[in-house]
């Protein structure tokens, strides 16, 4: 099946930021996700057009056959089995809450009681805040963007986001202006998708180049690359 995709190329969608998977750099798509995908392509003889949309706009783009596949820091849930078709986990990770880094009357869940946290629109963090809201009387406020979600935190405008906690992580070290204060929440690994039923030569090509960068070092080689010699 996997030989199927050679020669063929693709679309690929996927976030505008989501460092260290997928952000711009000197104009150019890098991170985890843009470097394994691009060593796959390689390596299984496919080529790719990268279409930088937006989480929830890459999700609707591969719904409706505009993109042959996403890869974008994607958890693989079982919800999102009903509607696409997952490759081999590539990055395990989980949901972390976070709040501007000068903060410290929020130490727990139960201070966000009367508060506005932000999350990303579709993601699984906006689910697990969603899950947890009434619980503990916050109000749950979605925006597409990365960026945005970080400067209603850092502006007062919200007073915790919840994303994944690689992301997180990556951001704080980068000095982005907040600190994550509670623990994290599992939520499963990164998968590549293509929509259900469909461009199942794309994805069993997927599986065997991913198996190959793992076997030949280059899949060590990027995390490295990205998260340092933690990864
Ligand atoms: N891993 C999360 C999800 O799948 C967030 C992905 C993202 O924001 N790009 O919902």
């Amino acid at each position: 099946e996997a030989l199927k995709a050679k020669g063929k190329s693709f679309t690929i969608a996927t976030d505008t930021t989501f460092a260290p998977f997928e952000f711009r750099e000197g104009g150019k798509m890098v991170g985890i996700d843009m470097d394994l995908m691009n060593a796959i392509a390689k390596n299984q003889g496919f080529t790719i057009t990268i279409q930088s949309l937006g989480f929830n706009a890459a999700l609707q783009a591969l719904s409706s056959n505009q993109a042959d596949g996403v890869i974008a820091g994607m958890s693989i849930t079982d919800e999102r089995k009903q509607i696409y078709d997952f490759s081999d986990p590539y990055f395990e990770s989980g949901i972390q809450m976070a709040i501007a880094g000068n903060d410290s009357t929020i130490k727990s869940y139960k201070d966000l009681k009367g508060k506005t946290v932000v999350v990303k629109s579709g993601s699984e963090g906006e689910s697990y805040a969603k899950s947890i809201a009434s619980k503990y009387g916050f109000t749950v406020k979605s925006v597409d963007q990365s960026a945005t979600m970080y400067e209603m935190v850092k502006s007062g405008n919200a007073s915790a986001v919840f994303d994944d906690y690689p992301v997180l992580a990556y951001g704080v070290s980068q000095n982005n202006g907040l600190k994550t204060v509670t623990k994290k929440v599992p939520e499963g690994s990164y998968g590549f998708a293509v929509n259900k039923g469909r461009n199942a030569a794309l994805l069993a090509a997927f599986n065997v180049g991913l198996q190959n960068l793992k076997d030949n070092g280059k899949y060590d080689k990027v995390l490295v690359k990205y998260l340092g010699s933690s990864a």
